[in-house]
């Protein structure tokens, strides 16, 4: 990204030579993300991160749509960029069906099938849910939704660094991305959007992608992302694989050494996300001492963090707002090491130890360190 703040610093949408220089690296940052997802550049806008796409996504579809039907299909687990903008659209006249999830945390095929009606207009499901990590059966999704002549977008900020996503393939409509959450820059992302599917512009102003987002681009930014969304895809498999032993390693310690601890939702998960609920033990507590020793996790998405309502995927599992406020998301890179794992599971079962109410329950003590 350097160059591009350093010496590459034109406007990409001017015409003198620092600004074909910044369009040229724009030109070839699209063709290279096209061919990572399977599409054409011309399907590739960026924008300023997952918000902005799934808000573009979804208001661009309603608007479009809007002589041809209302209804909108989203589920009660989508992230708040979702649920908030389809909260606002129903102020506006829309009406949207927030179908449930399983206690696993799954979305069903015939539930969103049947909540289908002849002004429905768009049905918004997220790959892989930030909280739980449970991945969801987009293809089979978009299959019955083309089946109703209803368009389908996929917030799929959170799989789009560890899975292989192939646009063609799962045949979505729309797709969100956002760089942050695959090392890339923050304040940076991307909405693919199928040709021809009708969408009403997000920014009025200029000409930049094909004056339906105006604005002067992010070149640093943009160069970044696809930078690391390639690399993302060259380690895939092997950090993938790494990631998951991690995961599975803290995981075995924990339900090993605390028998009050569950884990939030089933097991088709991406690889690096876990949420466990520590029954009787206030998240907010234990969060506060792992913060202490050096460990960064979350009662929910940071994008709810400060609030003290409980969860809403965890209220869509089927949680007590107790149990909800019992569970802490745990989320592991390719950067972490097995030794960090080894230290913050014994962090956490002492801080729980110290935080229970029912230290009976828990069958664990220091001097048996050598147990976990
Ligand atoms: C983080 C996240 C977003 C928001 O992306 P930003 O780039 O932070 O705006 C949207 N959806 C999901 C599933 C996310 O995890």
């Amino acid at each position: 990204m350097l160059p591009y703040m350093r010496d590459i610093y034109g406007n990409a949408s001017g015409v003198h030579l620092f600004s074909r220089e910044a369009m040229s690296a724009i030109d070839r940052s699209r063709r290279d993300i096209a061919s990572l997802l399977n599409c054409f550049q011309s399907e590739i806008f960026f924008t300023s991160g997952g918000t902005e796409s799934d808000n573009w996504a979804i208001r661009g579809v309603a608007q479009s749509l809007r002589h041809k039907g209302n209804h909108i299909i989203t589920t009660q687990f989508e992230h708040p960029a979702v649920l908030a903008v389809c909260k606002y659209l129903s102020t506006v006249g829309y009406d949207v069906t927030y179908i449930g999830v399983s206690n696993e945390g799954y979305v069903s095929v015939d539930d969103i099938e049947k909540a289908i009606r002849p002004e429905t207009i768009l049905v918004s499901v997220m790959y892989a849910n930030n909280e739980i990590g449970t991945i969801q059966p987009i293809r089979q999704i978009a299959d019955v939704c083309h089946k109703n002549n209803v368009l389908f977008h996929t917030d799929a900020v959170q799989a789009i660094g560890s899975e292989n996503i192939d646009v063609r393939e799962l045949d979505v409509d729309l797709l969100s991305a956002s760089a942050h959450k695959f090392y890339g820059p923050k304040g940076v992302g991307f909405l693919y959007v199928k040709q021809g599917t009708p969408l009403g512009n997000y920014l009025f102003g200029g000409m930049q992608e094909s004056g339906k987002r105006a604005g002067t681009l992010n070149s640093p930014g943009i160069v970044g992302m696809v930078e690391a969304l390639k690399l993302c895809r060259d380690e895939q498999k092997e950090s993938g694989e790494r990631i998951k032993d991690l995961c599975d390693k803290f995981i075995g310690k924990m339900l090993r050494a605390l028998p009050i601890c569950q884990i939030n939702g089933g097991n088709n998960r991406l690889k690096g996300t876990i949420n466990l609920c520590f029954t009787g033990v206030k998240n907010e507590a234990l969060l506060t001492l792992l913060d202490m020793n050096g460990i960064a996790a979350s009662g929910g998405s940071a994008c709810s963090a400060g609030s003290l309502e409980p969860s809403h995927v965890l209220l869509a599992i089927g949680k007590t707002p107790e149990e909800a406020r019992s569970s802490i998301r745990f989320s592991f890179g390719k950067y972490n090491t097995a030794e960090e794992i080894d230290y913050a599971a014994q962090v956490i079962i002492d801080a729980v130890c110290r935080l229970s109410p029912d230290s009976d329950l828990i069958k664990y003590s220091s001097s048996e360190g050598d147990r976990i």
